[in-house]
């Protein structure tokens, strides 16, 4: 079945989401504030809307791929594509954003009479344009039944998460474990150097014992034991380390706003802000093993090291 889909927001991760659900067959009346982004997707089979809103106000599904919280509240605030949007239009929100803007994004979309769901990804630009991205949703299961067949041209998984705000929640405690993992093998890979252990010593027993992890044996933050890894292509991404700093600081808000006894976590976050502003602003974010090293100047090789 055709869907008219308006999706907002079509940069790395939507310009290809978007290209996929016309590939699909569906129809796709496309919106972005940069002209490159828009004219990209209309090369992809996107109609040019004039607005966000004129987009919205055609569609049965409304699919945003925004920045930040900040972005989307502004979009479906006042005058916006709620307002404009038909009585039952299904509103998808992707983008990852705080979990209580994205509560606050689905009552007011269920206030001005809409299905809403959030549905942040996982699988980064190559999954974006594969159609192979991870989805985890939040809202009812009637927003997620209805979703589900416009998810599954644009990811090989949908998983329900719970009520409002569950997906962005899922995808801030998993990558809270992403960060704080990657910190602890590259702790530990520098730890060994200084001891005068390989690289692919201290790999080959941790990937076969209690030590292995996704960070470890799909990531591995140096260069030699998983060839896929960014660390050997000088730590090009990947996941950039600004987004990671970005979902860790997203999920050092939750932290601090439920009260939780998170030390490693929002120590993780502090680590990948710091690195994310400086050497690491366009690098994997597995790179922050160099960071760790430099700062251990005196126990290991400065001169593999980039200061952070
Ligand atoms: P991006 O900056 O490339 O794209 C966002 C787009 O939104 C931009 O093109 C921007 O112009 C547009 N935009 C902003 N405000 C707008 C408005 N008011 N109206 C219309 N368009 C507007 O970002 P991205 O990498 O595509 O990421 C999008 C979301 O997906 C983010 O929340 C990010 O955290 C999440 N995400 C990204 C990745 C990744 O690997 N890039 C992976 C997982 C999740």
């Amino acid at each position: 079945m055709t869907t008219t889909v308006a999706f907002v927001g079509l940069g790395h991760m939507g310009g290809p989401m978007a290209a996929n659900l016309v590939r699909a067959g569906h129809r796709v009346l496309g919106h972005d504030l940069v002209e490159s982004c828009l004219s990209a997707a209309v090369a992809n089979g996107v109609e040019r809307a004039g607005s966000a809103a004129e987009a919205a106000s055609a569609a049965d599904a409304v699919i945003t791929m925004l920045p930040a919280g900040r972005h989307v509240l502004s979009l479906y605030g006042p005058e916006g594509l709620l307002a404009a949007a038909r009585p039952g239009t299904l509103f998808v929100d992707c983008s990852t954003i705080d979990v209580a803007d994205s509560r606050a994004a689905h009552a007011a979309a269920e206030a001005a009479g809409h299905r809403s769901l959030d549905a942040p990804v996982s699988g980064g630009v190559v999954g974006a344009e594969a159609g192979t991205l991870t989805f985890m949703a939040g809202g009812e299961e009637a927003a997620f039944a209805a979703a589900e067949p416009l998810l599954s041209v644009m990811g090989r998984k949908a998983v329900h998460c719970g009520a409002a705000g569950a997906g962005q929640a899922a995808k801030i405690c998993n990558n809270m474990i992403l960060g704080v993992s990657m910190i602890a093998v590259s702790e530990a890979f520098v730890l060994a150097e200084s001891l005068g252990l390989s690289d692919q010593a201290l790999y080959d027993v941790a990937s076969a014992a209690s030590g292995q992890c996704w960070a470890l044996t799909v990531n591995c933050p140096v260069p030699g034991p998983v060839p896929a890894s960014p660390a050997n292509r000088d730590y090009r991404p990947g996941f950039a380390a600004p987004l990671m700093a970005k979902d860790l600081g997203l999920a050092a808000n939750a932290v601090r706003a439920g009260g939780v006894e998170a030390e490693l976590g929002l120590r993780a976050a502090e680590l990948y802000a710091r690195f994310a502003e400086g050497a690491g602003a366009d690098q994997d974010f597995s790179g922050i093993v160099r960071a760790i090293r430099a700062a251990s100047a005196g126990t290991t090789d400065p001169r593999k090291g980039v200061t952070a």
